[in-house]
């Protein structure tokens, strides 16, 4: 059995886990920036906590809070100059993939000078600033990922920064800070990990490691798409679909994703619509073109969630999601455009052409 598995984060989950690791933050430097978004680390008690951790530690910090979904080049460069005038040495990340993303590359462009255009070349020194996450949303895996997915207005989509050295230090898991999540975003994030999860699997690049993870996520979030969708989620819920997003992560870690979040970018970058929604609304349909080509993966997928066919997944998600955003022919020639030129649409099982792309898009968007 031929295989390579490689971990560099270290996870710490459970109940309160931030003060608890306090001592862990002034491990990690003296003074942190802490980059979250605009108000729900303050709502959902993460904020308080990790200020109570680091007063216990005796750290300072700065707190750079400006972060927006599906952040932006500027942002980044905002906060690594912040960080940089602060003289900020290390970085604390709050919040779901957003600021988690934007995190990462402000610890990369806080230690090393990159030009705008070499930004995505992956041509970088070993300096990074250490880095503690803490996700507040179940779906990204960004706490387990070397990806930063930062929106590119000159290529207009969404472009993956990736490097080794983009790993997070340590990433705390209390899925105490998700119980503020409202019903939208939980489901859109527990779609997104479901899809990395599915993603992974039906992958060139999965292996026998990464396939127990992706089962196991599957399994879990799965088991709760009933609760998800009543929004009637216990903690101890939460602490499992946390889990699960997390496993997914060390998934597309490996595997990066495929096809679903190739396309799914032009829908989030043109249409404003939420990372995980984008997912979720293509995924069934690809499971379906996936079926002609592989159908034993795709049954063995299938089984992990306990059902019999593919229409009975794409059922479940449209009840999850409900009536689709309205889109033209011209925009999915353009969309498909995108998505060929993305570099995950290669790590599909069966990759899908330009013919197939269209048709997914249009039978989920037209009902052609
Ligand atoms: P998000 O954009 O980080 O957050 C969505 C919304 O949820 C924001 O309004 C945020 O508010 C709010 N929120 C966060 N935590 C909350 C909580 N505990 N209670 C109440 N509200 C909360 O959404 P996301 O889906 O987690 O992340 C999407 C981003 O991750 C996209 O940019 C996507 O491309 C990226 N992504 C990255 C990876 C990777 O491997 N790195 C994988 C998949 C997706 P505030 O703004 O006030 O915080
Ligand atoms: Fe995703």
């Amino acid at each position: 059995m031929k295989f390579a598995f490689n971990m560099p984060t270290k996870i710490i989950s459970g109940r309160d886990v931030i003060i608890s690791n306090y001592k862990i933050f002034s491990s990690l430097g003296k003074k942190a920036i802490i980059v979250t978004g605009r108000h729900s680390a303050e709502a959902n008690g993460s904020l308080a906590d990790v200020l109570s951790a680091l007063k216990l530690a005796g750290v300072g910090y700065d707190i750079f809070n400006n972060i927006m979904s599906n952040p932006t080049i500027d942002i980044v460069y905002d906060g690594a100059k912040f960080a940089k005038e602060h003289g900020d040495d290390f970085v604390v990340a709050i919040g779901g993939g957003s600021p988690m993303d934007a995190a990462k590359a402000i610890a990369l462009l806080a230690a090393q000078d990159i030009s705008r255009e070499s930004l995505f070349s992956g041509k970088y020194t070993d300096e990074i600033l250490p880095m503690v996450f803490i996700p507040t949303t179940a779906g990204t895996g960004s706490e387990v990922t070397q990806y930063s997915i930062l929106t590119n207005d000159e290529l207009e989509t969404k472009t993956t920064l990736s490097s080794p050295i983009m790993f997070p230090d340590y990433a705390f898991l209390d899925g105490k800070y998700m119980c503020s999540l409202g019903k939208n975003t939980t489901i859109n994030t527990a779609i997104d990990a479901l899809s990395h999860a599915i993603e992974g699997f039906l992958n060139k690049k999965a292996n026998e490691m990464t396939a127990i993870y992706s089962e196991k996520a599957i399994r879990i979030i799965s088991s709760l798409f009933k609760k998800i969708e009543e929004n009637d989620l216990s903690l101890e819920d939460r602490d499992n679909l946390l889990f699960a997003s997390t496993l997914a992560g060390i998934v597309i870690s490996h595997t990066g994703t495929t096809a679903v979040h190739s396309m799914g970018y032009s829908l989030t970058y043109f249409k404003d619509i939420d990372h995980g929604r984008a997912n979720g609304l293509l995924l069934g349909r690809y499971l379906e073109f996936l079926y002609d080509y592989i159908p034993d993966k795709v049954n063995e997928v299938l089984s992990f969630m306990n059902m019999n066919s593919v229409s009975e997944f794409k059922d479940k998600l449209d009840s999850l999601f409900g009536e689709k955003e309205k889109i033209t022919k011209e925009e999915i020639v353009i969309f498909v455009g995108k998505a060929l030129a993305a570099k995950n649409l290669q790590n599909s099982l069966i990759v899908p052409g330009n013919d197939d792309l269209i048709k997914i898009l249009e039978d989920v968007f037209l009902g052609a």
